[in-house]
């Protein structure tokens, strides 16, 4: 069989442009359409199987090693077929760029890492003022060995002798329209243009590990159930060491049950004794921030509510804390003694208290639950 160098007229070791430039002079020459005959037609033939051959670095490598497995094979076994728009890119459209790396660039190894999501758990406390909290994440670190570069030290990554460092390879396929030249990433260094010989022990040659990394946070006042925290930077290191992604923290408040959030308030319900409510009092009750005094006036009613200016949330924005807000609840007693009664009937003759009736104005209970915490 004839020398596939030979048969373009090319040098052994002309390029990749010098050998798409023979190839195409021949073919106008020789194309069956042109120049009808069957002594054409058979150097047609083996010029475009040259062609093939040395247009694909692989099967132009294999060939000059002394193998050759598939004459007249096409594009040997590996090669698929683009898609159709592949093949408007042909050989006689130019849109390729052959060799001499023009085509597309090999893909770096170095990748963003991915983003985390951490759930974590407050209660209603934590929100007032905001909290800390160290956080263990399962995460990928930079491997300590080989610092990302995914090589054993001492050794280095390798041009890929398939592609030549570009990460592509050209295949030509034929069609109907002629010899297509498609590119495809390399598969034997997967687009990179390089190999690594000697991979990192540690890391299988990824340059990242696995591990549970603590993150220590400062989660501000105000944050509420759902919310989602972006900690840009605190997700896991990327493939090579590449930047890290954002770690997020979706927050969940637990219910309090003493307190309940509205807006920057906190809501709370006081239970007034009914002598306490009569009389006036003076109490402490534990807020979530500590313990507020306050008073308890004298003929409080069930439904009124005290409010203690600044002792509510922190908001997320700004500085303004909401206020401390206390429905009175007035505890009927309802087991008397003897003793008890008789005071309490003495008490309802002496006040000639009313028979029950209908409030005006609906001033009575339902309006006031209704505004309860809305003063
Ligand atoms: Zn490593
Ligand atoms: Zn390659």
């Amino acid at each position: 069989m004839a020398d596939h160098y030979e048969v373009l007229g090319v040098e052994r070791d002309a390029s990749a442009d010098e050998i798409k430039k023979a190839y195409r002079r021949l073919a106008r020459q020789l194309h069956p359409d042109v120049n009808p005959g069957d002594d054409a037609s058979e150097r047609f033939k083996l010029v475009t199987h040259a062609y093939d051959v040395l247009s694909d670095p692989e099967q132009r490598r294999r060939y000059d090693m002394g193998g050759d497995q598939n004459p007249f094979g096409g594009g040997g076994g590996a090669a698929g077929f683009g898609g159709f728009s592949d093949i408007f890119e042909t050989f006689f459209g130019g849109a390729q760029g052959g060799g001499g790396g023009r085509g597309p660039r090999p893909r770096s190894r170095r990748e963003r890492g991915q983003d985390a999501l951490v759930r974590v758990t407050l209660d209603l406390g934590d929100v007032v003022f905001g909290t800390h909290r160290d956080l263990d994440v399962d995460t990928a670190v930079l491997c300590e060995t080989c610092q990302g570069a995914c090589t054993q030290p001492g050794t280095s990554e390798v041009t890929c002798d398939i592609c030549h460092g570009s990460g592509h390879v050209q295949r030509t396929v034929r069609s109907l329209l002629g010899n297509v030249v498609t590119s495809q990433p390399c598969n034997v260094c997967h687009g990179h243009g390089t190999t690594i010989p000697y991979p990192c022990g540690t890391c299988q040659g990824q340059g990242r590990v696995r591990a549970r990394r603590t993150v220590s946070v400062d989660i501000p006042a105000g944050v509420e159930s759902g919310l989602r925290l972006q900690l840009p930077g605190s997700g896991e290191v990327g493939p090579a060491g590449g930047p890290n992604g954002d770690l997020y923290l979706e927050i969940t408040v637990d219910a309090h049950e003493a307190f309940s959030r509205e807006g920057d308030d906190l809501l709370a319900t006081l239970e007034v004794s009914m002598p306490d409510a009569i009389l006036g009092t003076t109490t402490t009750i534990d807020a979530l921030d500590g313990a507020v005094e306050f008073e308890v006036r004298p003929g409080v009613q069930s439904g009124d509510v005290l409010t203690i200016k600044g002792r509510g949330i922190t908001p997320l924005r700004g500085s303004q804390r909401g206020d401390l807000k206390v429905g009175v609840h007035v505890v009927t007693p309802t087991r008397l003694d003897h003793k008890e009664r008789a005071l309490i009937e003495e008490f309802a003759k002496r006040t000639k208290a009313p028979q029950p009736r209908l409030a005006e104005h609906q001033q009575g209970m339902f309006s006031k639950f209704r505004d309860r915490f809305r003063h």
